[in-house]
């Protein structure tokens, strides 16, 4: 007779970041922006009316849509919104790879694609890297598939590949979905939102978690054909009509309003990471070229997991993914100046020390 654990679904989920919490600490393993968001994001929640709490929120929470929209120059009715990209992807997942082909992305990638793929019965392909983990355009063109998903710039590599080698890929696919994912592209490289007129059958994914700093309120969007997104609505439907929390929504709208601030914090953001490229490299680590609020390192004589665990021991935290072929790298958020400064004297210790 079955047991009740025959019964229970047996699946290898994705592991997060920790969230530590210590007054003292260096948090740059979760890629979240060290600047506070936007000050009309305060302002909205100093306005919002906790009366509108009693009530549902919009199924289809058209005041943030409306908001992205704008922002973007589209159509609202080509907006999906979800609770953080992570809950767009995982719809796309379902919505637009039915095709029993095997879908494609790269070896060295965001790892939440192949618990996707595995939690929903996706079969999928890996397509290899190049030796300076740059991704080939030829192993998405003439090669059978049923989608492919690409995070753009990627992670945990931080490198970016060019829009003309984007669109190539799109145009050879477009019998199929192809997904772009620009969690980190306003901190460097070119959107594929450009091409979303020309070809319908492109998504593009984008979060509010690192640029505009709000991880902890968790929006995430696709930008798509009127057909995609009705297709990525529907599914929503069969599993949760009201995702978008009131004060997701609200606050959410608010926090596109400033776009000098929002300009302002990537600028920063952009010369630390220059900063602390140049710092790494002078202790002797090579540094992938990165267009992304994170750097992806590794130090010749000095083992990832070693300085990972030195660091903890000084509670600094950055990300380690120990498994081939980035077991060397470590990936490291850009904090701000001091926090940078205090991470690279940490790493002139460990290494003098080793
Ligand atoms: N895509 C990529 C490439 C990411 O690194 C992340 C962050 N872990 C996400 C999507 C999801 O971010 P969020 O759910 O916070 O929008």
């Amino acid at each position: 007779m079955a047991s009740l654990a025959d019964n229970l679904r047996k699946i290898d989920p994705y592991v997060a970041g920790e969230q530590p919490n210590y007054p003292d600490m260096i948090k740059l393993n979760t890629n979240e922006n060290p600047y506070p968001p936007a000050p009309g994001v305060l302002a909205a929640l100093e306005a919002f009316d906790s009366g509108v709490l009693r009530l549902y929120p919009s199924t289809d929470a058209s005041k943030l849509r409306k908001a992205i929209a704008g922002y973007h120059g589209v159509s609202e009715k080509q907006v999906f919104v979800g609770v953080g990209s992570d809950d767009v992807l995982a719809n796309i997942f379902q919505s637009c790879f039915n095709s029993g082909i095997p879908i494609l992305f790269p070896e060295v990638t965001y790892s939440f694609y192949r618990v996707w793929a595995n939690l929903y019965g996706i079969s999928y392909r890996l397509t290899p890297m190049r030796q300076d983990f740059t991704i080939d355009k030829k192993d998405y063109i003439g090669n059978e598939n049923g989608g492919v998903v690409i995070a753009n710039p990627n992670a945990p590599t931080s490198i970016f590949m060019p829009l003309e080698d984007i669109r190539d890929i799109v145009e050879a696919n477009s019998e199929r979905v192809v997904v772009i994912d620009e969690a980190y592209v306003d901190f460097g490289g070119e959107s594929a939102l450009a091409l979303l007129d020309t070809h319908p059958n492109l998504v593009v994914v984008r979060t509010f978690s690192k640029s505009r700093s709000l991880a902890g309120l968790r929006i995430g969007y696709a930008v798509a054909s009127e057909q995609i997104i009705a297709t990525m609505e529907s599914v929503k439907d069969c599993i949760n009509s009201y995702p978008m929390n009131c004060t997701a929504i609200e606050v959410g709208a608010a926090s596109l309003d400033d776009e000098a601030y929002f300009r302002g914090r990537i600028e920063a953001i952009v010369k630390t990471r220059a900063v602390l490229t140049e710092g790494l490299k002078k202790l002797g680590f090579t540094v992938m070229p990165s267009s992304a609020n994170f750097v992806f390192a590794s130090h010749p004589g000095i083992d990832a997991g070693t300085i990972l665990s030195r660091l903890r021991q000084k509670h600094i935290y950055v990300r380690h993914f120990n498994s081939e072929p980035v077991k060397d790298y470590l990936r490291i958020t850009v904090g701000t100046d001091e926090q940078v400064d205090r991470l690279l004297a940490a790493l002139k210790e460990i290494t003098d020390e080793i």
